[in-house]
């Protein structure tokens, strides 16, 4: 098949597109470049620079690549930005989606796999694990981008017969997470940790959360690609996990004698978030296949000798 990634250069998109090129897909990558990096785009994959929101430019990426498929990662995902400028995260993440949508609808695209989110759209929960059927209550501008994508999705179903997959993401982990953005805890606890810093706990450090490995990530993503069912999936482990279990791990798998630095409580941030996946298991048999302990080893391994390689 014949397979588009969207956000092909960022962290979860590159391993999509490794993991597609593996079981022998054609693959292409669009991105922008804006958080995303060259050395992460698998030389076998033909790459289009340029930016979602430029119609032109998804026009000719269409007409050269004839993508059969489209996997959606492209966005802007710093939650923060999102309150600071929530139109700008809105053009991303909700223009610019919209007009991938059209383009995957004129080019006569078969499936399209869009990435959205657990953590960030249910609000603080009512029940623990969230699953696919709590309300929808998002407590900042990129919740609500994100959200509003599975919309536009199902209009394009009823319309013009688009096959879609959504697969709302728990927090991901793993090797090309970037440990200088604001997302993504672990990435940023062992960048510090490798620079002999001590990481900061925001609050009391018992806010849980549910991590999920990148490779487990990119599994759903395949098995999406193969659904013939327009569904909503949640992709977590359905485990909490605080902070300060975080650092407690991380302290052991790195040696690493220094005590967490804590600092006041960031506003808006939930308390409490997990989500049940029992949906995915059953429909598209999917199940994290990596316990979370054995992914920071390989997270921090993989971290080590990007160092050495050259920072990052
Ligand atoms: P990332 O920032 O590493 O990847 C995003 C990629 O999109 C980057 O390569 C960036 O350069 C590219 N991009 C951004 N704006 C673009 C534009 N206008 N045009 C073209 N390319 C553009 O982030 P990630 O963590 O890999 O996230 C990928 C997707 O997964 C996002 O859609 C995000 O909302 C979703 N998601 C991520 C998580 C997580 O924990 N990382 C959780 C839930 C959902």
């Amino acid at each position: 098949m014949r397979i588009l990634v969207t956000g092909g250069a960022g962290f979860i998109g590159s391993h999509l597109a490794d993991k597609f090129l593996a079981e022998g897909h054609e693959v292409a990558v669009l991105d922008n470049f804006s958080t995303g990096f060259r050395r992460h785009v698998p030389p076998a994959a033909r790459l289009y620079e340029g930016d979602l929101r430029d119609t032109a430019f998804l026009r000719r990426v269409f007409e050269d690549f004839k993508p059969e498929a489209v996997d959606h990662h492209a966005a802007q995902i710093d939650v923060r930005k999102s309150l600071e400028d929530p139109a700008s995260d809105a053009q991303t993440n909700v223009i610019g989606s919209i007009a991938l949508i059209l383009a995957a609808v004129r080019g006569g695209v078969r499936k399209f796999v869009y990435a959205s989110t657990g953590g960030a759209i249910y609000g603080e929960p009512n029940y623990l694990p969230a699953d696919e059927a709590h309300p929808v209550r998002p407590e900042c501008a990129y919740g609500i981008s994100k959200h509003t994508v599975e919309h536009y999705l199902e209009l394009y179903r009823v319309l013009e017969g688009l096959q879609y997959v959504v697969l709302r993401y728990s927090n991901v982990y793993g090797p090309r997470q970037n440990p200088h953005g604001e997302a993504g805890v672990n990435a940023i606890f062992i960048g510090r940790m490798l620079e002999g810093k001590a990481p900061t706990i925001y609050g009391d450090g018992e806010q849980l959360r549910d991590y999920i490995h990148v490779g487990d990530v990119a599994r759903a993503n395949l098995l999406a690609l193969r659904h013939d069912r327009c569904e909503i999936y949640n992709i977590g482990c359905g485990i909490g996990t605080s902070v300060n279990e975080i650092v407690r791990l991380l302290s052991r798998i790195m040696n690493f004698r220094e005590l967490p630095i804590y600092a006041p409580a960031r506003m808006g941030e939930l308390q409490k978030i997990y989500l049940d996946a029992r949906k995915a298991k059953r429909e598209l048999g999917w199940m994290p296949a990596m316990d979370f302990e054995t992914g920071l080893r390989e997270t921090v391994n993989w971290f080590r000798q990007a160092r050495a390689a050259e920072p990052v």
